[in-house]
């Protein structure tokens, strides 16, 4: 009877403790949402205005054509410029918020990997023309089998690791290509002669906001958002990105998703105390 009442005791320490530890997860969840749920709002309240500057500058600049003077074409080039870098990261945040929130839904078709190397490859037109002494190179992909998973999140992580290898290579070479890895996965690889990342930065450019401070990251203006964003797309594909990289010497960047998309992830709740 003694070792049944400390049992009973036991179970119930055990029982109180559990239900503390979910009330500080559920609390944890709901502040998570919130979070969540302002960026979203905030974001799409963003979203309304900074697309009336955007067309009326691109209307004022298409239209007027030589009834303004150059003085003031150049300062509407800059409203227009300053609202695209605007409307970037407002986008980049409306989607991770809502990866973050589990609420970016996944829709797989079948595809294959040379067809979205060859859509890739015209969206980045006016990024290669604006850099001519960097070759893009894409690899041949005809051996591999179709995908089965989202194919515009995979373009949209592609695009994102290409662009970043366009701006920061100065001269040289942006290679990609793809192959089969173990479980089930492709492995697609982005390769530049840039720049580089340093050891103790090759972590943290996966955070959100971060960016590494140098010369030529003062001149080319990003988000810091493409990185964080990518990470989660492809963890959503059931896959990740990670990163090789020698600073003067280039980096790699690998990003694997699932060869065929076969639900949500399992999602531990990790939280953030930031
Ligand atoms: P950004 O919009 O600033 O490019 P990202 O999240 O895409 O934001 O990248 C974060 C930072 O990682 C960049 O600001 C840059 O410092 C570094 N970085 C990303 N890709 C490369 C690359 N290919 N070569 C060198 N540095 C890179």
């Amino acid at each position: 009877a003694e070792l049944n009442r400390e049992l009973e005791d036991t179970n119930r320490g055990v029982v109180a403790l559990y239900a503390e530890l979910d009330e500080k997860a559920y609390t944890l969840q709901r502040a998570n949402e919130v979070k969540s749920r302002f960026l979203s709002n905030m974001t799409h309240e963003f979203r309304t205005p900074l697309n009336s500057i955007l067309s009326l500058a691109r209307l004022l600049l298409d239209r007027v054509d030589g009834e303004l003077n150059p003085e003031q074409e150049k300062q509407i080039g800059f409203i227009r410029k300053a609202a695209e870098n605007l409307s970037e990261l407002v986008n980049d945040l409306l989607d991770l918020a809502k990866v973050e929130a589990g609420k970016i839904p996944v829709h797989p078709v079948e595809f294959r990997v040379s067809d979205l190397f060859g859509t890739i490859r015209g969206m980045l037109k006016p990024l290669l023309a604006a850099n001519l002494s960097v070759n893009l190179v894409f690899e041949s992909t005809d051996h591999l089998p179709p995908l089965y998973t989202d194919e515009g999140k995979v373009a949209q992580i592609l695009r994102n690791l290409i662009s970043n290898a366009l701006k920061y290579t100065e001269r040289g070479e942006v290679r990609v290509g793809a192959e089969l890895a173990s479980g089930g996965m492709m492995l697609f690889h982005v390769t530049d002669t840039g720049i580089g990342i340093a050891a103790a930065d090759q972590e943290r450019i996966f955070e959100e906001y971060t960016q590494v401070d140098s010369e030529i990251q003062r001149r080319v203006r990003g988000t810091g958002l493409g990185l964080p964003l990518s990470r989660r797309l492809a963890q959503l594909l059931g896959g990740n990105i990670s990163v090789k990289s020698d600073v003067g010497v280039g980096s790699t960047f690998y990003a694997t998703v699932a060869v065929h998309y076969a639900g949500p992830a399992e999602v531990s709740y990790v939280p953030e105390l930031t």
